[in-house]
């Protein structure tokens, strides 16, 4: 590994590993996927067991490479983490240490030349063929957290041995259970693969280009709950991009996603700690940024005739009060949280004060929502009367 800055990402040529490998392997099961399901008809068991461990590559690359590596949004007990890094190393995504390296890049130069897959330069260079283009070699610099780590130096020093190894035993072991070994390779490894690269490669494509963006429109990640059921939790795509840190993808309760779950589950029984989360008053803030920045545009691309500064005017005026509003609530609770203790005078002013604030939020968000609704809800037409 060399300690270089990341290369331009214009200048490229073919990685005949991955090209390959990826090629040869989708050839492969598009000849044998036939040829098996004309000569057998797969056991509901090969298929159950295929799809348990389908959702375990799945899961061991959201909570593992991606949540608990690439971002440490949490720690976790030594034996869930080799669990993580077994299926991680089944999926067939490359070492911690190259997953990591390029999702921390793809971070911090978002859409731009330097982003490994970079969504404007369309689906399909997004989606596969940027694997198919040599990358820099890794910058030790990007992942000195985990290099320090001999366990996971020695997972990328003989990762392709490890993920051949990993996937004899998947199919030693569906062997064992189907005893359908034609099925275990066709079924349980080359399908299995194919619809985990596939869905995770989703999050990198689509995940950046079909859904809405209501924490932030400075980046192209967007937000679409179908995607988290194909990629397993990651179709929140827009908030992670806005704060990455958060060990959660989908911020509210009933957003489907997985890894959430099991890693709050599993803090519960003491197996992960140092759950890390971004504050509520702090997402508002950001849900407020992004739906100003919205409606402005909207109006600006209005075809009606209204007054359009004294719109942009309103706008502005009820982000700044609100947001205003916000951090004064974010000040006043952190200087209460602090005081809560002392149960005297100023403790108690401090109190009114964090009730004071959130009731000014509670109108004033009452009052965006409407605006929200009204601008960004409303087709054109209904608004040629309501903003006339
Ligand atoms: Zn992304
Ligand atoms: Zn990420």
């Amino acid at each position: 590994m060399k300690n270089n800055e990341t290369a331009s990402a214009r200048s490229w040529s073919v990685d005949w590993t991955n090209t390959l490998f990826l090629g040869g392997y989708h050839l492969l099961l598009f000849v044998l996927l036939p040829v098996y399901l004309l000569n057998n008809s797969p056991s509901s068991s090969l298929l159950w067991w295929t799809l348990g461990l389908g959702a375990a590559c799945l899961l061991a690359i959201t909570m593992g490479y991606h949540r608990l590596y690439a971002h440490k949004t949490f720690t976790t007990h030594p034996v869930i983490e080799s669990i993580l890094v077994f299926f991680g190393t089944l999926a067939v995504e490359g070492s911690i240490f190259s997953w990591s390296h390029d999702h921390r890049i793809h971070h911090r130069h978002v859409d731009t030349e330097l982003d490994p897959y970079s969504a404007p330069d369309g689906f399909w260079h997004s989606h596969l063929l940027w694997m198919l283009k040599k990358r820099p070699e890794i910058d030790d610099r990007v992942i000195h957290d985990l290099v320090k780590r001999p366990a996971l130096k020695l997972h990328h020093a003989y990762y392709g041995y490890f993920m051949v190894l990993t996937n004899i035993i998947a199919i030693a072991f569906l062997w064992w259970v189907t005893g359908d070994l034609f099925g275990a390779f066709v079924i349980g490894t080359l399908l299995r693969m194919f619809v985990v690269h596939h869905c995770t490669w989703f999050i990198n494509s689509l995940a950046h280009m079909w859904g809405s963006q209501p924490y932030s429109t400075e980046h192209t990640a967007v937000n679409n709950f179908i995607l988290s059921f194909l990629t397993f939790g990651e179709g929140y795509h827009n908030y992670h991009h806005t704060f990455a840190g958060d060990y959660r993808n989908g911020v509210r309760w009933y957003q489907f996603d997985p890894p959430k779950y099991f890693i709050w589950a599993l803090s519960k029984v003491g197996l992960t700690k140092n759950l890390k989360t971004v504050n509520n008053i702090t997402i508002k803030r950001n849900l407020v940024a992004a739906d100003r920045h919205l409606m402005v545009e909207r109006i600006k691309a209005l075809n009606i005739t209204i007054d359009r500064e004294a719109w942009i005017a309103r706008v502005e005026e009820a982000a700044a009060s609100l947001t205003e509003n916000l951090n004064g609530l974010k000040t006043a609770s952190d200087k209460y949280q602090k005081l809560k203790a002392q149960k005297d005078e100023e403790m108690e002013a401090m109190r009114h004060r964090v009730a004071e604030f959130k009731q000014k939020v509670a109108l004033e968000m009452a009052e965006w929502k409407k605006m929200c609704h009204l601008l960004l809800e409303t087709s054109e037409s209904k608004l040629t009367t309501s903003l006339a």
